[in-house]
């Protein structure tokens, strides 16, 4: 094809095409490309030339056109953009470039790689394919054109797949079907979406192609002799009604025979509807006057009449569809208008304006909306790179099904779809509340797959939430990003009270208050120093383990000054000349027995409370002991006598058995460290077991022993030495 015959064909639809800058472009291009040669022998510019030929069936705009002539100079010749935009201006260069761009990201996806094969690397490698995926598709959703023009270079390149190593071609083919048809479908664009799919499905499964290619051939004579008789009658059928009318058979293309038969898991020799017709008049209104002309004539199957006119295909598809039955043969009928057919057959190409390069009518322009309204609800959902390219086929493959809100309002859903899908269409709300569901009248288990027309009602319940086994059966991105993302804000809020327990619970262990520290600037500076916004995402990151409370506690904690080397004899004396201690009430009343509770150990020295017990006295507990948190009108004070009455000053102290735990690195003479420093203030080691804690890395072990302390000082001392020999992580006291 030379330039002129290209001009020419463009012509046909736009007299007004920039001849002059074509005919700049196919030069410019031709010359770039000189000495380049395809692997089919031909040369380089061809592929060019094609690809501008298809754009022009597309009946595109000179500047697509022009793009398209030049889509494969930025990347293989010496070319730069700049020099582009100086000779063509910048709106030609931008598209070049945004197919060079696609061009880039080698797509082959392996979501379909068997799930046992689930390591790391096919992860990691299914993440990125999805991330590139990604980006590919929003970088269309910025030009139309782009998309277009890369549409037209596929199929050329698949016209010509023989030529290239059979792994390239196999790639190439796979992503054919997988990526650029799902997207020439979602656009409308029906006979390049056919011509991928066969030719893809011809490299990818040759076997089964050549046998549906021959069963076909073989009943060709036999199809076209029934065809013909079947197109005279209906045209006579629609001339006793005035409506004129070209009467068509039509061909099946060989993959969408074969996704039949696999759907539907019949043999071909059961697959009827081969033979398609297609009716096509001047206006809608004579669309359901030949409708109703088939359907007085024959019978038909009223569960696949379809009224596409009354409400179009997301792609903009208009057209009445019906079965009908001749002598019990199956023949499926399209009607619609000879502009409904034209969009049937290029899809949002037949919207475009030629002369501004825009989509030209409202509906091209709501069709172009609701691609780019998926590919941002896709983004979103990209909580997972799997379902991310899963739901990216779904939505741009699947047809749709139109259900009905109980006051009747029509929603569009992606066939497939199930009751939870509407409800999150319907509100987020609605759908995180959402209970049940009733479908025509009838109740209906919420993971219900819908049906056209059904009419669908969503029970919801205040208390409702969420469940996760909601995400294996919602078909659209957007309920799954709405679903994930309520997880995610769950997941938040329960890590953040679990990391305020938590830390509450070790500021216990330490002695100090948690009222006093949990909301204190301290704790703020504490949580600044770690790169955080506030207190809230400090208690997230302990909740969720990411940050230890102990370490925060540590922090927290004022200085401690270290013990010194010897007791002083200040402190030998007091020991020799307590005696047995005893607790009191605060107000010297006398409630009865008085106890000390095993559950939190109290020493003399520890703060204590009392709860007045129903009939059993006064029990005592250290503050904070989680038992008594609960009824604050039977709390009273107690506390330790001071200067308990000495009654034998030779009187051994009376001592109470406390248990720790000594959490530190596993180094020969660590232990021997440990009950050194715990005999240097004359403490009794009552039991112990030493042992590299199964709980922390093989580094790591922890110490089990129970001492006897005369009181609260003593024993903070000890386990502040305890603390302070190298290698130990943290010392607890455990009851
Ligand atoms: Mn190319």
């Amino acid at each position: 094809m030379s330039v002129k015959s290209l001009i020419s064909q463009i012509q046909t639809y736009n007299p007004d095409a920039e001849v002059e800058l074509l005919e700049r472009c196919y030069r410019f291009s031709q010359k770039a490309h000189k000495g380049q040669r395809r692997k089919s022998g031909e040369p380089y510019f061809t592929h060019c030339l094609k690809t501008a030929e298809i754009l022009a069936e597309l009946r595109l705009d000179t500047h697509t056109i022009c793009a398209g002539l030049m889509h494969d100079v930025l990347e293989d010749t010496g070319i730069k953009r700049e020099e582009m935009k100086v000779r063509f201006g910048a709106n030609i260069a931008n598209l070049v470039e945004g197919v060079t761009k696609i061009g880039q990201y080698k797509l082959s996806i392996a979501s379909q790689a068997p799930a046992a094969k689930n390591t790391v690397e096919q992860r990691v490698h299914r993440k990125r394919q999805a991330e590139t995926y990604r980006k590919l598709l929003l970088a269309t959703a910025e030009d139309m054109r782009v998309i277009l023009i890369k549409l037209a270079d596929r199929l050329h390149n698949m016209e010509t797949l023989e030529f290239l190593s059979s792994e390239k071609c196999q790639r190439i083919a796979k992503e054919t079907l997988e990526i650029y048809a799902p997207i020439a479908h979602r656009l409308g664009l029906w006979r390049i979406m056919g011509r991928l799919e066969d030719l893809a499905f011809k490299h990818l499964y040759p076997i089964e192609y050549r046998k549906i290619a021959e069963l076909l051939n073989q009943k060709l004579t036999e199809r076209e002799a029934y065809c013909e008789k079947m197109v005279k009658q209906i045209r006579g059928e629609l001339e006793k009604r005035n409506v004129f009318a070209d009467v068509h058979g039509r061909t099946k293309h060989i993959y969408s025979i074969h996704q039949k038969m696999q759907q539907k898991k019949t043999p071909f020799s059961e697959i009827q509807d081969l033979i398609g017709l297609r009716i096509l008049v001047k206006t809608e209104a004579d669309c359901y006057i030949a409708l109703g002309a088939l359907h007085s004539k024959w019978n038909y199957h009223p569960d696949r009449l379809r009224d596409w006119i009354g409400q179009p295909k997301k792609n903009g598809y208009q057209s009445l569809h019906t079965t009908i039955l001749d002598n019990g043969r199956p023949i499926e009928i399209q009607v619609r208008t000879y502009q409904m057919h034209k969009i049937a057959e290029d899809g949002i190409a037949a919207h475009w304006s030629y002369k501004e390069g825009l989509p030209r009518s409202q509906q091209g322009r709501s069709i172009f909306a609701s691609y780019k309204q998926i590919l941002e609800d896709i983004q979103e959902a990209q909580d997972s790179p799997h379902h991310f390219v899963e739901s990216m086929k779904l939505e741009l493959f699947q047809d749709e099904v139109y259900v009905f809100s109980p006051k009747g309002d029509l929603f569009r859903l992606p066939a497939g779809a199930t009751a939870i899908d509407f409800a999150y269409k319907i509100h987020t709300d609605v759908g995180h509340t959402c209970v049940g569901a009733e479908v025509n009248g009838a109740v209906a288990p919420i993971r219900r797959v819908l049906e056209n027309g059904d009419q669908v009602n969503i029970r919801t319940r205040p208390n409702g939430r969420p469940s996760r086994s909601w995400l294996s059966y919602v078909k659209t991105a957007t309920a799954r990003t709405k679903i994930n993302h309520w997880f995610r804000e769950k997941d938040k809020t329960e890590a953040l009270e679990l990391g305020k327990k938590l830390l509450a619970a070790e500021l216990r262990v330490s002695y100090l208050n948690s009222r006093d520290y949990l909301n204190s600037p301290k704790l703020l500076d504490i949580a600044k120093q770690l790169k955080l916004k506030n207190i809230e995402e400090l208690f997230v990151r302990i909740g969720n383990a990411d940050e230890s409370a102990t370490h925060v506690v540590n922090l927290l904690k004022p200085e401690v000054p270290k013990p010194e080397t010897e007791p002083s004899e200040d402190t030998n004396r007091q020991q020799k000349l307590e005696s047995p201690p005893a607790i009191q009430l605060e107000n010297d009343i006398d409630l009865g027995m008085i106890r000390i509770m095993k559950c939190c150990n109290p020493i003399p020295g520890d703060q204590v409370i009392g709860y007045l017990t129903r009939g059993r006295g006064v029990s005592v507990h250290r503050a904070g002991c989680i038992r008594i948190l609960d009824e604050p009108e039977r709390l009273l004070g107690v506390k330790w006598h001071e200067k308990p009455p000495s009654e034998n000053g030779d009187h051994p102290p009376l001592v109470y058995p406390v248990k720790i735990l000594v959490e530190c690195n596993d180094r020969p003479g660590m232990l021997g460290e440990i009950t050194t420093a715990i005999a240097h203030y004359k403490v009794n080691i009552r039991s112990g077991t030493f042992q590299p804690s199964a709980v922390h890395i093989d580094s790591e072990a922890s110490d089990n022993l129970t001492i006897d302390v005369i009181g609260a000082r003593q024993l903070d001392e000890v386990l502040q030495a305890i603390r302070h020999l190298k290698g130990v992580q943290r010392v607890t006291r455990k009851s």
